[in-house]
């Protein structure tokens, strides 16, 4: 723990420290409601002192200037130092945010892929583009030079790998930051600064205040030392970010929630090897860490002909995922990440019942087990047939294990459904048919496809959404560019007197 005690989760211009006010927060395992850990709850003068610290850096400091191989260089001893701590990392993340040790693991190596990646982009660039402006007296070059101070805001339900999407980017870029994690689970990303400070980034580019959106977050987002806020969350905070940002004019990137459709066409299912694939995904589409991920494939949208059949073995396969604590051996999913979050999902339901969708599966709290204690936030793997596009569990993101049924006659049929939503993050579509996959692919107004597939995604592809899923892009090229300002130097090698004005 680099020397730091334990509630010293703040750190500014080099230094770990208590929150100003001293106050500090206990995070809960979500696996029983216990605490295991406390942390600084900060406030809006930690985010002052920190945007400051990030700012001297940024003006003054060596980073900015630093060659492009050299950052290069210490986002890769990053990524390795992450490798080196995978168990341990993978560990805190699981107890975290409430998913299984596997899940934490495959996490962390994600977030060394995004390192390395960004490392690789930056090294392999040119010193700008040469354009030409028409006469051989001229020297034009474009050049990406960074954006300044970031704010950088994450969510719960990915902590470190959605941080790594913004922190890479940015230094990679030349930048310096101020990140905020969720104030439940902000424990990976504090291990995150402490192997950048190992790794031998300068003092005051990387800063991390822990601490509450309505505080921390929404100073960070209107402070006019930041010139750029990038945002990952819900829909409603991140409208008031983006709000705020609009008033100092800050570049904002915002990556927001999703409602994702999974399309099934009855010929995907015509063989027993390709209904068991079509099935198996759609559960892992739906149900890994417990749905609560922004592409979750909560929305299952079948062809008439086979959904009765799908939807039996479905439920049948729902039913008997292990749910438990994560650190558990054998458990497929843990618990939700609060009580909050649970209630939430026990609304939807509900709802969803009243307005007439039909429960095959799940709809309530598993029974305590010696895996699953009766203080942790479980919720069995629901799957609800029958459900329209007027339900609310159809049009608003849960972010819970629930599954909603929607079925489909025609191929144009389908294409409207999944795209009457106001998100559009990602969705797939599963067809045997090459023609019709391309086809339905190309018509889907969302930021992922999935042909035949679910979740995957490469470091190297642009993710985010379209409509009120997000602002601007992560990973890519594309996510790259959001942490720069692109610069036009015009060089007239020959100037002389332009002559416009006389006399
Ligand atoms: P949230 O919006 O409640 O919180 C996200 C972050 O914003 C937290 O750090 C929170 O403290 C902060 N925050 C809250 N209010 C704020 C304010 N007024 N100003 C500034 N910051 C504020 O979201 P959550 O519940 O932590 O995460 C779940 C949401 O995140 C879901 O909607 C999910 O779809 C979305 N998400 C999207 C992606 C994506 O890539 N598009 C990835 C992961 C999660």
């Amino acid at each position: 723990m680099s020397g730091r005690e334990a509630q010293q989760t703040i750190h500014v211009d080099g230094a770990w420290r208590s929150a100003a006010s001293g106050a500090t927060r206990e995070i809960l395992d979500p696996a029983d409601g216990r605490s295991f850990a406390v942390v600084a709850e900060g406030d809006e003068k930690d985010a002052d002192t920190a945007v400051e610290a990030a700012r001297r850096a940024f003006d003054e400091g060596a980073w900015p200037r630093t060659p492009a191989a050299e950052r290069a260089a210490l986002l890769r001893r990053v990524a390795d130092f992450l490798v080196r701590d995978r168990e341990e990392l993978g560990l805190l993340e699981s107890r975290d945010a409430g998913k299984t040790v596997e899940e934490g693991r495959v996490d962390i190596d994600c977030v060394a892929d995004a390192f390395r990646y960004f490392a690789d982009l930056v090294a392999a660039e040119g010193a700008g583009r040469v354009v030409d402006a028409g006469s051989p007296d001229v020297h034009s070059v474009v050049v990406h030079e960074p954006v300044g101070v970031c704010a950088l805001i994450t969510p719960w339900n990915y902590p470190l790998l959605q941080a790594s999407w913004k922190v890479a980017p940015a230094l990679a870029a030349g930048n310096s930051f101020v990140i905020k994690p969720s104030e439940i689970t902000p424990l990976t990303t504090v291990a995150l600064i402490e192997l950048l400070v190992e790794a031998g980034l300068p003092a005051g580019v990387a800063n991390i205040v822990t601490g509450p959106g309505q505080s921390v977050g929404a100073r960070l987002a209107e402070h006019p030392g930041v010139d750029l806020v990038s945002f990952t969350g819900g829909l409603v905070s991140g409208t008031k970010v983006a709000r705020a940002a609009a008033e100092g004019v800050k570049k904002v990137a915002l990556e927001l929630g999703g409602k994702n459709p999974n399309v099934v066409f009855a010929d995907a299912c015509a063989t027993d090897e390709g209904f068991d694939t079509a099935v198996d995904q759609a559960l892992n589409a739906a149900f890994i860490h417990s749905g609560q991920v922004c592409s979750a494939g909560g929305r299952l949208i079948i062809e008439e002909s086979v959904r009765d059949r799908f939807v039996a073995e479905l439920a049948r396969r729902a039913e008997r995922i292990r749910l438990g604590r994560g650190t558990e051996q054998g458990v497929e999913c843990g618990p939700l990440v609060s009580e909050q979050q649970r209630e939430k999902t026990e609304a939807y339901v509900a709802s969803a019942l009243v307005e007439g969708a039909v429960l095959r599966a799940g709809g309530r709290r598993p029974e305590p087990s010696s895996a699953r204690p009766a203080t942790g936030y479980f919720y069995e793997p629901t799957v609800l047939d029958r459900c329209h596009r007027g339900m609310k569990v159809v049009r608003e993101e849960v972010f819970g294990p629930v599954l909603t049924v929607e079925t489909f006659r025609t191929e144009d049929e389908a294409v409207a459904l999944a795209n009457d939503t106001e998100y559009g993050l990602a969705g797939a579509v599963w067809t045997a048919d090459a023609g019709r996959a391309r086809r339905v692919a190309g018509r889907l107004r969302h930021g992922t496809v999935w042909i035949n597939d679910f979740h995957p995604y490469l470091p190297q592809a642009e993710w985010g959404g379209f409509g009120k899923s997000g602002v601007g892009r992560e990973l890519g090229p594309a996510g790259l560019a959001e942490y720069r300002e692109a610069k036009h130097v015009y060089h007239n090698l020959r100037p002389k007197p332009v002559r416009w004005f006389a006399g």
